[in-house]
């Protein structure tokens, strides 16, 4: 049977309705179901038989999100994306079909104190090794993207101050990574903590949510704040420093030349110092976890504050930002089931009651991978030409 695709007749309508369920899912990347629905300004019964008819033709994956929502996002089925997570100590690269499931994935430590171009060498080899194996071939590759645990300027592209990565400073990453890593694509950087945020939020602990703070505990601390579904990166490219959050006025001093910070006291690195003392040696956040398991009282002691100290800072930023959830990521989600508790606990007392009650405190479900995770997820949303961030 023909069909009438007159403007005005049914199937014209049809053809109209599905465009824009199409549109919305690139524009946002994944949607739950009744999302899709308020966005597209459709009925949930429509959107329902769309996307039915979607995922059978394979143009969409559906899956099952918290409470039982159905998510929706459009099928990785057009070109291979790179991912790299530029760590302090390491650098991880990942090559994806643009979707969570990685095709190969490579590690190689780092040397902090190498030089930017060094280190981007480094990565351009696990790279191409990474594309050998996974048998891709480079001009089969639509989208790189690169995280970095500095603050990145979406203006200027240059990486600012306050880095835990001084050789980066002033570079424009963007710019330096495109010429080293030689790609038939530009690469996109962004802050680590922010694209931990942004891989949470669409394959993570935060799928369906629109309002996230997602905190990056790991050897420092920062946050990635996603506000009305977008990554918030402020304008230099700084906001989410919550680290440098002064939680003890006569605390020990901070690599960013002030007392006190909150990264001097929660951070990975802030537990391993103070266990030092303890224990004789400087342990990992696992190692801190089964010594507290065992019954080492210092040990969780030491974890017990850092979810008081991150929960104080965190209240503030239910107060200033109203969240409806916070995820636990980087190193100390190792911990999740000591810190979590404590921290939903203080914000509940610090917090004002609007913001306390509104928000959850979770565990990240993407763990260590969430950063080159996040990657491929920055390199994907500019192949969809999707506006993911805020600017
Ligand atoms: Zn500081």
């Amino acid at each position: 049977m023909m069909r009438d695709h007159r403007p005005g007749s049914p199937s014209a309508l049809h053809d109209r309705n599905r465009a824009s369920v199409v549109e919305a899912l690139r524009a946002r990347g994944s949607l739950a179901q009744a999302d899709l629905a308020r966005e597209t300004g459709l009925s949930a019964a429509t959107v329902s038989t769309i996307v039915r008819a979607l995922a059978e033709e394979g143009l969409v994956d559906v899956a099952n999100g918290p409470g039982r929502r159905r998510i929706v996002d459009l099928a990785g089925s057009v070109g291979y994306t790179v991912g790299i997570d530029y760590g302090y100590r390491h650098i991880t690269v990942a090559v994806s079909a643009r979707t969570r499931d990685l095709l190969c994935e490579l590690r190689s430590p780092v040397d902090p104190r190498i030089s930017a171009p060094g280190g981007l060498a480094v990565a351009r080899r696990l790279v191409r090794d990474a594309l050998d194996r996974a048998g891709i071939g480079r001009d089969e590759v639509v989208g790189a993207g690169m995280g970095l645990p500095v603050p990145v300027s979406r203006s200027t592209g240059r990486v600012g101050l306050d880095g835990i990565l001084p050789s980066w400073t002033g570079i424009d990453a963007a710019a330096l990574a495109s010429e080293v890593l030689d790609l038939p694509v530009a690469v996109s950087v962004d802050n680590d903590a922010n694209l931990g945020a942004l891989a949470e939020l669409r394959w993570g602990a935060a799928i369906g949510a629109s309002d996230v703070v997602y905190l990056a505990m790991s050897e420092g601390l920062g946050a990635g704040i996603v506000l009305g579904g977008r990554v918030y990166s402020g304008s230099a490219g700084t906001a989410g420093e919550i680290g440098h959050v002064r939680v003890d006025g006569a605390g020990r001093s901070c690599r960013c030349g002030r007392r006190g910070c909150l990264e001097t006291v929660a951070s990975a690195q802030a537990l391993a110092t103070t266990l030092r003392q303890f224990l004789g040696e400087a342990p990992t956040v696992a190692k801190a976890v089964d010594l507290a398991r065992l019954g080492d009282l210092d040990c969780r002691d030491a974890l017990e504050a850092v979810g008081r100290y991150a929960g104080a800072a965190l209240a503030d930023a239910c107060n200033l930002l109203n969240p409806e959830l916070i995820v636990v990521g980087g190193e100390m989600a190792q911990a999740a089931h000591i810190v979590v508790p404590i921290m939903q606990r203080t914000i509940a007392r610090q917090a004002i009651p609007g913001a306390a009650q509104s928000v959850r405190v979770r565990a990240c479900k993407l763990g260590q991978r969430a950063h080159v995770l996040g990657a491929i997820a920055l390199a994907a949303a500019n192949v969809e030409t999707s506006p993911v961030f805020d600017s």
